[in-house]
């Protein structure tokens, strides 16, 4: 046979990342090994799911072996371990790409993990557990037969690469899998019935169908001396052993021999767990459940099982991870997690139309009894029932959170976890926009260590207060001592601090929250209060005397400004810059920049306009505005003006677009306070770019501090 094999055999190479794995798997000690069983159940169970998925629409796709199902042989003579599944099998090109020479995304990730201290059985997660096999055997074979090609034959002892055969030993799988794991001779404890089924219980309990372990039983059984010959038969074919004789027995005519016989011994409960009623299912059920769906370590953080009954039934468990995965936001994989059942049969676990992107982190099953069995991809698009089932699924999703939001600390998992996902639903989803809002959780100026909800932010609300305050910016330290929020924090008015990237495009969407606007504390129009006739009157009279400087100021810095006005936000700092109402943030244009596919020709007509804000209280306005009266043209004017804008920039949530130039102003101004002279410095510096205009007058210079 073996001969016969090797004939055609053709030999492949690992691909660079899976050969690196192997070893890691192989070279490395971890004490979880035991896990190989359960990924590879779990890829039977996949590859029944597939085959019967297509049987739906095609029944004769089943003809080569009608019954489904996963058997598991160990064999202790010849040391060997043996997963059999009846799934969708692979052909040669499936063999070849999947395992071996095609790497999945999760490679490396998984290696990376590894080499971070995680554990080896998180293996599934990363989309390559069928290399588990490796932790417990020297050499794997599977055969395989998929319907559309013969059956094949894989083989390797890791090593770097691995051969495929074509099977001509006769031995026909009809259709599926079969993976012989050699066992390596410290892992002879996989060949034990009592492991196995412990194993299969632990891990791999709710695996729709039915697990059949290759048992061997003993039974001891009578003999009279007639029936001797015979058994002397029997005992040349290894399966009856004598025991005992009767030495008792006068007439030596009977005696009790043991016979070893085999049989398939189901050793999993296939009654799936949602259609039992929730109060009889305990924690560590779920829990086991859980793991079983999503090959995840851990236990879930949450979970919500509920039916819906009247019109249309359905049942349904959700389940919120601890963890996000790695490829949270990764545009390739799977778009959701949930599994979706018709009566009891599994249909997909992809089905966009189920549940929205954004809930894509929620995992779980859903099991209809309206949808009909044979349904289609495409018919699930148009499908009523199924719209329902989505509004449903939201709706209990948003429940489920906040349950978790009883409690604070799972919460803090939770948001640290998903509460991009949620801003992105408040982004899309505009019919629970609101429910939506009420999750969101932010730092602000008021709230210390912890973080606020809008709820709680609305009952600190200062009287006359209308609008809900926030800030956007790149963390908390930099929007923390913002010149924007002076004026707010002298009022007492609390401010939000948003600062994630997705948060700009979340509270946009927003927009208010209990009837109160979100009113951004760096844009334009940002109106504190209704002010009395003396404020007004004062107000005015401010603005009046500073217009001249606004003008010189708007001159000096031309197109970088749209135009320059008195402020009414900041308190102790000269001047800021604020966007548009309806423009780019300071912060929106970081992230734009940020974005490496951005069409550069976009930021010029994109990015912020602009608008300098000055503060008539503080003494370097002042002192400007007085010069700038005094001389119109006077040089120092322009040079302070430049710095102001360009420390304004950067205070303001800004990036600088030549910080050179900027870098040089500042060495110049040092060497002023520092009285150093110009001309003794020259040598340093010959290629400091000059002050806008020419060299500011030292002793004018001097004045400004
Ligand atoms: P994953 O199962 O997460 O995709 P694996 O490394 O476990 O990753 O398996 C790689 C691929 O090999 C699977 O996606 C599947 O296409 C194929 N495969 C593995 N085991 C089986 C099996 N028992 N029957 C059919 N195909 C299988």
């Amino acid at each position: 046979m073996a001969d016969v094999q090797m004939a055609d055999a053709e030999t492949f190479a690992f691909q660079a990342e899976i050969n690196q794995l192997l070893s890691l798997i192989i070279n490395t000690f971890y004490s979880n090994k035991e896990i190989f069983l359960r990924e590879l159940i779990s890829n039977s169970s996949d590859a029944l799911d597939k085959i019967r998925y297509e049987g739906l629409t095609d029944k004769s796709k089943l003809d080569g072996q009608p019954e489904l199902f996963i058997r598991l042989v160990p064999d202790k003579t010849n040391k060997t371990l043996s997963i059999i599944d009846s799934g969708i099998g692979m052909t040669k090109a499936d063999l070849v790409n999947n395992l071996g020479t095609i790497a999945r995304s999760g490679t490396k990730e998984f290696m990376e993990a590894l080499q971070a201290g995680a554990d080896v059985s998180m293996i599934g997660q990363f989309g390559v557990g069928f290399y588990s096999a490796y932790l417990v055997a020297e050499k794997v074979i599977v055969t395989t037969k998929h319907n559309d090609d013969e059956q094949y034959i894989w083989e390797s002892q890791a090593g770097g690469s691995f051969t495929v055969t074509r099977d001509v030993s006769g031995e026909q799988l009809g259709r599926g899998t079969k993976i012989t794991l050699f066992l390596k001779e410290d892992q002879l404890e996989y060949l034990e019935e009592r492991r196995i089924k412990d194993l299969v219980k632990k891990h791999s309990e709710f695996i729709s169908y039915p697990i059949y372990l290759w048992t061997e039983k003993t039974t001891e059984k009578e003999i009279s001396d007639d029936e001797d010959e015979d058994e002397g038969k029997k005992e040349a074919e290894g399966e009856v052993e004598e025991v005992d004789e009767d030495k008792e027995d006068k007439k030596g005519k009977k005696k009790k021999i043991k016979e070893v016989s085999h049989e398939w011994q189901l050793i999993n409960k296939q009654k799936p767990i949602w259609l039992r009623k929730p109060e009889e299912i305990t924690k560590e059920e779920y829990a086991a459940f859980y793991k079983s769906l999503t090959n995840d370590w851990e236990e879930h953080l949450a979970v919500k099982h509920f039916s819906v009954e009247g019109q249309l039934e359905f049942k349904a468990i959700l389940f919120v991870p601890k963890r996000a995965p790695f490829d949270l936001f990764d545009t390739r994989k799977k778009n959701n997690n949930i599994k979706l059942y018709v009566r009891r049969v599994f249909i997909m676990d992809n089905c966009e139309e189920l549940i929205p992107e954004y809930l894509g982190f929620v995992k779980g099953v859903v099991d209809s009894d309206d949808l009909p069995l044979n349904i289609s991809r495409e018919m699930l698009q148009q499908n009523k029932i199924l719209k329902v089932i989505r509004k449903n699924l939201v709706k209990k999703c948003i429940e489920m959170f906040n349950e978790i939001a009883e409690n604070k600390e799972d919460y803090n998992k939770f948001y640290e976890a998903f509460s991009k996902n949620l801003k992105l639903g408040i982004h899309e989803d505009s019919q629970n926009r609101t429910k939506l809002a009420d999750l969101l959780r932010y730092h602000s100026t008021k709230s210390g260590d912890e973080v606020t909800s809008l709820k709680d932010y609305v009952t600190r609300m200062k009287e006359g207060q209308k609008d809900i305050y926030y800030i956007t910016g790149e963390s908390k330290k930099a929007v923390e001592n913002s010149p924007f929020l002076e004026r707010l924090k002298k009022k007492g008015y609390e401010v939000l601090y948003m600062v994630d990237a997705i948060d700009e495009y979340a509270v946009g969407q927003l927009k208010e929250y209990d009837g109160k606007k979100l009113v951004s504390a760096t844009k334009e129009g940002l109106k504190l209060d209704e002010e009395t006739e003396e404020e007004k009157k004062k107000k005015e009279e401010k603005i009046k005397s500073f217009e001249n400087l606004c003008k010189t100021i708007k001159d000096i810095l031309g197109d970088k400004v749209e135009k320059v006005v008195v402020s009414d936000r900041i308190v102790d700092s000269p001047c800021c810059l604020v966007t548009g109402e309806y423009g780019w943030t300071a912060n929106m244009e970081r992230i734009m920049k940020a974005q490496a596919l951005r069409d550069n020709s976009m930021g010029s007509y994109m990015s912020s306009k602009k608008t300098m804000e000055i503060n008539p209280d503080n003494g370097i306005m002042e002192e400007l505005r007085k010069r700038a009266e005094a001389e119109k043209n006077d040089k120092s004017v322009k040079d302070l003006t430049m710095l102001l804008f360009e420390t304004a920039l950067l205070t303001s949530g800004f990036s600088l677009d030549d910080p050179n130039t900027f870098a040089a102003r500042i060495h110049r101004m040092l060497k002023l306070g520092l009285s150093i002279d110009e001309g003794e410095a020259a040598g340093d510096d010959a290629d400091m770019p000059p002050l806008e205009e020419g060299v500011a007058e030292e002793s004018k210079m001097e004045e400004v501090d």
